[in-house]
């Protein structure tokens, strides 16, 4: 049967205190026990649906979680106060000194300083490869690997990967496959595929609008539990936790994302189809020109489409950048990093998001100067945003010739 995450989300039934339609928000650091008792069994974890601190968990978060690990299709979920927040805290969960991971090299550009900058402090080193290559990463794997870590569909170069296949590697090599799935939710489910562990920064799509931060790692009842445990548990002590409040809207914001994402999903393949017409150089993974638009067919759950970001090459920097400024300038969108949002975003990702990978290795995966990373809005009127920015190009110098057709 067919995986819908929207209705997994809306299945679930949460009232507030005083028969609210929303969940009651706990705000609360701390929380009183009746019983002395029960302080120490619920520190030891043996008791169950009682608060110790908020850092552990809070209902609001607990609340959160739920909708987001039935999104997910995972037993259960922890929020945390950033994608950051989430990806650090889990991946010191599984790994500590000498072990070793396998990584995409296209992934985002945060993620990427931490497992190449920061991890390797703890001699917990990274062999980064390309993830669209089954036999490179089974090449790199050694007798120290602990994950396999990926995007489903990668920051900024929008690389799908075979998450079926790198599932089946990470099962004959007793290894842990880790998919931040934060640009394709909804449209790709990666635990359905075989993956054993799903991180998102809601920050972009989930929460849409751009007022918080905040992160997620869905998976077992026994992982979760062990990130929280406050004896050694990565999440509880490394202390990226989510605020209340931010949980209760990011949950309400979780109400619309399945109607935001076929949005997102209509007017990026319309514009990406659009460009590419104009010969222009567009990645889009629902273009038949893409490398991995098959691959992605197998694994997408269709209704949502193929996502909201696209990427196309205007040849050089200065061109990308007279091209954003004037977008924004006309309010087509915003020069902005981070993705999701109502507007367009756009930016140029060599010189923001991933300016933390060194210029040759940004070469050597294919990001030029010159591209620039679309984040598609909920335009209602897609076609004259295409038609304004397509004078944008031409007034740039990017197109030639003045199309013909008044605004
Ligand atoms: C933004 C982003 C992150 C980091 O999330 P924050 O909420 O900014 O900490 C991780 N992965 C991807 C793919 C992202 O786009």
């Amino acid at each position: 049967m067919k995986f819908r995450p929207a209705n997994k989300i809306q299945d679930l039934q949460y009232f507030g205190e005083f028969g609210g339609v929303n969940p009651s928000i706990s705000d609360s650091a701390t929380y009183t026990f009746l019983s002395a008792k029960t302080m120490l069994d619920t520190f030891e974890g043996q008791a169950d649906g009682c608060y110790l601190y908020s850092r552990h968990t809070s209902p609001s978060n607990l609340y959160l979680g739920e909708a987001l690990a039935a999104m997910e299709g995972t037993e259960t979920a922890n929020v945390a106060g950033s994608g950051m927040g989430a990806i650090t805290a889990t991946i010191l969960h599984f790994c500590g000194a000498g072990d070793h991971i396998v990584s995409s090299r296209t992934i985002y550009g945060g993620t990427y300083a931490f497992l190449k900058n920061f991890a390797p402090r703890f001699n917990v080193n990274t062999s980064f490869v390309n993830i669209t290559s089954l036999d490179a990463v089974e090449a790199a794997i050694n007798e120290n690997t602990k994950i396999i870590y990926c995007e489903a569909v990668s920051n900024p170069l929008l690389e799908v990967a075979d998450i079926r296949g790198l599932a089946k590697l990470a099962k004959k090599h007793g290894l842990q496959l880790l998919v931040d799935n934060t640009f394709s939710p909804m449209s790709i489910s990666p635990i359905e595929l075989g993956a054993d562990v799903v991180l998102h920064s809601l920050t972009k799509f989930i929460n849409g609008t751009n007022d918080t931060m905040g992160g997620v790692v869905c998976g077992s009842q026994e992982l979760i539990d062990a990130m929280r445990s406050v004896i050694d548990g990565s999440a509880m002590l490394l202390g990226p936790s989510m605020d209340s409040l931010r949980s209760a809207s990011i949950l309400k914001n979780m109400r619309t994302l399945h109607i935001r994402i076929k949005q997102h999903s209509k007017n990026a393949a319309y514009l990406a189809e659009k460009f590419e017409d104009l010969g222009l150089k567009t990645v889009y993974p629902g273009l038949p020109s893409h490398p991995s638009h098959e691959l992605f067919k197998t694994m997408i759950n269709e209704e949502y489409g193929f996502g909201g970001l696209l990427t196309v090459d205007f040849g050089s920097l200065e061109k990308a950048n007279a091209l954003m400024e004037l977008m924004q300038k006309e309010n087509l969108g915003y020069l902005a990093v981070s993705l999701g949002f109502y507007k367009t975003l756009f930016s140029a990702p060599g010189t923001s998001t991933s300016s933390e990978i060194p210029e040759d290795e940004q070469k050597e995966m294919g990001l030029s100067d010159g591209l620039v990373r679309f984040s598609i809005g909920l335009d209602n009127d897609i076609e004259r945003t295409f038609r304004m920015m397509r004078r944008c190009m031409n007034k740039v110098g990017i197109l030639e010739s003045e199309p013909q057709e008044t605004l």
